[in-house]
């Protein structure tokens, strides 16, 4: 069945990239031809009908996409759990034709629309029956199709690795506890913050995880033992002892001790109090986790999901079950709607059976892993070491550019490393640091509060080694006993460590293993989707864009905004994606004459029509010859009067900045897995080089003599770049093509 009428609503909790969802359905919808409605204020909304369900074009959708919340407002509706009330909702969408929904909500408002949709065809009966409506009417909505989009920023939903605004929450909660903890370390307190999350102790777990907190309790797993509150006292005296300045406990919303008891801010607070004897802080963070303007990646995850739900509705059939968009490494996927809310709940009923084990065991594999790691990097000190197993030295080194997230990961390193019972050793300033002999021990307190730290503490260069750089390198890691390298960055760290492994027979001191850990903003690294740093970046990208967009003010003008990404378009689409920019320049496809004068044309007939503002976003190495301040002259010289042009070129604020959570995460994941690979080489003998990173869905460790083979040598990117099939969804949401732009934002 094709559908002519679709409609989208939001409902249940507002969560931030909601917007960017509500923006693609419309616009994708558009494009294919359809009729689009919005229904204001969720379920409220569909019972009571009238203005609540309005018709939407392309314009209606411009500029939302760096709001928060939910334009389209969302209610929790009484009266749509009554089927009276559902009977109410139906006769309104049957009176304006609709005939599949996409509804944006958590796991309530889902379950809401599976139940509305088996009784549909009950609810037109009786329609008919009361004369509501006619026989014919009735046949023609004898089914209703619907397709749902999690909306939660608690990531609570089963299937997908994230929900739609829940990296917007970690964002809120990574902030406010960089704030906390430097206030914290100053005056050397102890606080106690409680984030969302009533069955789902995602955000607490990552949250922690992010900002290196101390101490966790999540609902999922409660402490083992009765005397909590002693084992949590003692590790935050012990912290205090080693060093640490700050002492902060995280706790979900639904925390819970082994019994099933609540464990709320107060008891945690009067408990370290009393065991402590000192004053406890405590910082509720409430609503704030669900303020302010999305993430890049809500936005994008937003869109793409938005996109790919009006695909699936429009090419339904009524005998088709409803399914849920989710995301799995990185690509849309679809799942069976009511399975998944059942194995949502199950999550919730595991944790109110105290089966705490189930609980886990329902949440993702990284999830746990997080949960792993956090027991480790919360620890004051390492486990002692096992006096009868082999210590090995283990050297860390940062290279080419910061990418932020680099700091995180060498703290996971060295904690991870040291907690084994090995040396840990930083290496200063990159390659040139391991040829002069910048070499130095780590201590568990010597990475203390890198979590959060933008740049590179160890020191980064982009200086690559060449011939005699190699007999400083290698004499030092013999002088050193350095028996294996973790090399943190980007193109520099890998085109080394594969120039180390071939130049093994003349300095046989690099017959040790290396592996190359994926940090770079450019995201240009084979074996990796995503690398530490990209997210970050794009993040600064986004927000530098909002600014740039709100500057324009009451004048008509075209931005051209420079990215970095060197011969790696990724942050230009995802950054254009994000921002809704019309156009974006990718060093992969290149710039011609051609595409100048269509884009002239394009911005003279769009003003002309009354646009107030452009944007295209250019990544520095899409054209050495039609450069940004080309393009502002060319279209600036065309415009004549009908618009200006300014260039925007963000340059080094994209490698600065705070890591983002999801690079905090990555980082904390990563640095921790490669130590854990070397480990296994060294104690196994071997010399293997490698380069790690998520792909496909899994971490792996590619052999670098695979290295040129998955490379294009030429342009320093990858051979493959899962993110060029996104860029279709880009050009279609950003330009109209099938009618004249018309006053409003259109991006
Ligand atoms: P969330 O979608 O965020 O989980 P709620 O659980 O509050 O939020 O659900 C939002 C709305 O969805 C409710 O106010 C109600 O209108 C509708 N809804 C939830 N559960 C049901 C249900 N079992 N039957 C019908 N409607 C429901």
């Amino acid at each position: 069945m094709s559908h002519k009428k679709i409609a989208i609503f939001t409902s249940g909790g507002d969560a931030q990239g909601m917007n960017a969802a509500v923006r693609a359905v419309v616009r994708t919808a558009l494009e294919r031809g359809s009729e689009v409605y919005a229904i204001y204020e969720g379920y409220q909304g569909m019972v009571e009908g009238g203005e609540h369900i309005r018709r939407m074009d392309w314009n209606s959708v411009g500029g939302i996409l760096q709001f928060g919340g939910t334009v389209i407002g969302t209610a929790r509706s009484k009266e749509f759990t009554t089927r009276d009330g559902r009977r109410k909702a139906a006769l309104n969408l049957i009176k304006h034709g609709i005939t599949g929904i996409i509804v944006i909500g958590g796991d309530g408002s889902l379950t809401g629309a599976n139940i509305f949709r088996q009784e549909w065809p009950s609810l037109v009966t009786e329609l008919a029956e009361s004369g509501a409506i006619s026989e014919q009417v009735a046949l023609e909505h004898s089914n209703l199709s619907i397709v749902g989009l999690v909306g939660s920023i608690d990531n609570d939903f089963h299937g997908t690795d994230m929900t739609i605004g829940a990296d917007t929450a970690l964002h809120r909660i990574t902030e406010a506890m960089d704030a906390i903890t430097s206030t914290a370390a100053s005056h050397q307190r102890t606080f106690v913050v409680k984030v969302m999350g009533r069955n789902c102790g995602y955000l607490a777990l990552m949250g922690a995880l992010a900002s290196g907190a101390d101490w966790v309790l999540i609902p999922e797993s409660p402490p083992d033992v009765d005397n909590w509150q002693d084992v949590m006292a003692d590790r935050l005296r012990a912290g205090r002892k080693a060093g640490r300045r700050d002492s902060i406990v995280i706790l979900a919303e639904g925390a819970q001790d082994r019994h099933g008891n609540y464990i709320g801010s107060t008891e945690v607070q009067q408990a370290l109090e009393e065991r402590l004897g000192e004053e406890v802080r405590v910082t509720v963070l409430g609503h704030v986790q669900r303020g302010g303007r999305p993430s890049a990646f809500d936005r994008n995850l937003g869109t793409l999901m938005g996109y790919e739900a009006v695909e699936i509705l429009l090419n339904s059939r009524p005998e088709d079950e409803p399914v849920v968009i989710g995301i799995k490494n990185n690509r849309m996927t679809r799942l069976p709607l009511m399975e998944s809310i059942l194995k949502t709940q199950a999550v919730a009923k595991a944790i109110a059976e105290k089966d705490y084990e189930r609980a886990m065991s329902l949440r993702s594999a990284s999830f746990s892993d997080a949960f792993k790691t956090l027991r480790t990097m919360v620890r004051s000190l390492p486990h002692s070491a096992d006096a009868g197993r082999k210590k090995f030295r283990i050297a860390v080194l940062n290279a080419d550019a910061p990418a932020p997230g680099m700091n995180t990961a060498v703290r996971a390193a060295v904690r991870f490393g040291l907690d084994q019972g090995h040396t840990m050793l930083g290496v200063r300033n990159g390659f040139e640091g391991l040829a002069s002999g910048e070499v130095e021990e780590m201590t568990w307190m010597s990475v203390s509060g890198w979590a959060s730290r933008g740049g590179s503490v160890l020191g980064t260069n982009r200086k690559v080694p060449k011939g005699k750089d190699f007999y400083g390198m290698a004499r030092v890691i013999e002088d050193n006993k350095i028996d294996a390298l973790l090399l943190i960055g980007g193109w520099v760290a890998y085109q080394t460590a594969h120039a180390m492994m071939a130049n093994r027979a003349n300095f046989p001191a690099f017959n040790i293993p290396i592996v190359c850990l994926p940090a770079s903003i450019n995201n240009n690294l084979p074996g990796s989707e995503l690398s530490i740093g990209a997210d970050t970046a794009l993040n600064s990208i986004v927000d530098a864009v909002d600014k740039i967009k709100m500057s324009a003010g009451a004048t008509r003008r075209c931005f051209v905004v420079e990215v970095m990404g060197q011969h790696c378009g990724y942050l230009a689409l995802m950054g254009g994606l994000a921002t809704g920019a019309e156009r974006v320049y990718l060093p992969e496809e290149g710039v011609s004459l051609q595409d100048l004068q269509k884009d002239v044309e394009l911005l003279k007939s769009g003003f002309q029509a009354g646009k107030r503002l452009g944007l295209m976003i250019r990544n520095e190495y899409a054209n050495a010859i039609y450069s940004t301040s080309f393009m502002c002259s060319l279209f600036e010289e065309e415009g004549h009067d009908l618009f200006d042009v300014r260039p925007a070129i963000l340059g080094h604020l994209q490698q600065g900045g705070d890591p983002s959570p999801f690079d905090r995460i990555q980082g904390n994941r990563f640095g921790c897995l490669c130590v854990e690979w070397l480990l296994g080489e060294c104690a196994r003998n071997g010399t293997a080089v490698s380069f790690m990173g998520m792909k496909d869905g899994s971490i792996q460790f590619h052999d670098m003599r695979n290295f040129e083979r998955e490379i294009d040598a030429d342009q320093h990117r990858p051979q493959e770049q899962w993110w060029l099939g996104l860029r279709p969804i880009a050009s279609l949401l950003a330009q109209h093509r099938t009618s004249k732009p018309a006053n409003e934002p259109e991006n």
